[in-house]
């Protein structure tokens, strides 16, 4: 499970980054194109911690909305309307998909919308994602 293992590699890396102090709170960011299943990973991080010395540690998820914009004409746009410029894609451009898959699964979509973008309001494919495909240890909170 992709969620186990990322709860893994952020409990490995809190536990190495502090050694002494008694380890309060850990803030994690995640964009929400990250293809991720946050209770999954609340409760994977939960389990997992729970033999270690963070085993009282409050584990904070904080989802990041994603941002897309475009190199030509500097337009910004969010997940909600990318996803409607995904589906007219999808309709204009029968070759992408087969018309039986015009409406993918929920857990394609993070995916799939990156690669079917287009500027909303010049048409321009020159698209760059601002955020949303973050995965960090945001902030680590250590008892004075
Ligand atoms: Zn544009």
């Amino acid at each position: 499970m992709h969620e186990w293992s990322i709860a893994e590699s952020i409990i490995e890396a809190v536990i190495q980054s502090v050694k002494y102090q008694k380890i309060l709170e850990v803030e994690i960011k995640i964009g929400e194109l990250r293809d991720l299943d946050i209770e999954i990973l609340r409760e994977s991080l939960k389990i997992l911690s729970s033999e270690t010395i963070l085993r009282d540690t409050k584990f904070d998820i904080i989802v990041s909305k994603a941002v897309f914009k475009c190199f030509d004409c500097g337009e910004e746009w969010g997940m909600r309307e990318a996803l409607k410029i995904m589906e007219n894609m999808l309709t204009v451009d029968k070759y992408v998909l087969e018309e039986n898959e015009l409406e993918p699964p929920i857990h394609f979509i993070p995916s799939l919308v990156i690669g079917l973008q287009r500027c909303p309001k010049c048409g321009g494919m020159d698209i760059n994602i601002e955020s949303g495909r973050e995965l960090e240890i945001s902030k680590v909170k250590v008892e004075e």
